[in-house]
């Protein structure tokens, strides 16, 4: 799994070299990158666990921007 804080997205149990050859996931993975820089970055945290809570992860609207930043 990957988590993006700020600028640097931090991987878990999965090499730098596969995630760098899935480009969806590279792609899904900065949109979160720029969500950062767009909304400030505890700004966007709060924002992110505000969706999280109210919509749940499926639902958050930095994910579904995400999601469609994989195949654009
Ligand atoms: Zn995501």
């Amino acid at each position: 799994m990957a988590i993006v804080l700020g600028h640097t997205i931090h991987l878990w149990n999965v090499n730098p070299d596969t995630f760098l050859k899935n480009e969806r996931w590279v792609r899904h993975e900065l949109c979160h990158v720029r969500q950062y820089d767009e909304n400030g970055f505890f700004s966007f945290i709060c924002k992110y666990l505000y969706q999280s809570i109210r919509y749940g992860y499926t639902n958050n609207k930095f994910e579904v921007e995400a999601r469609k930043a994989e195949s654009a």
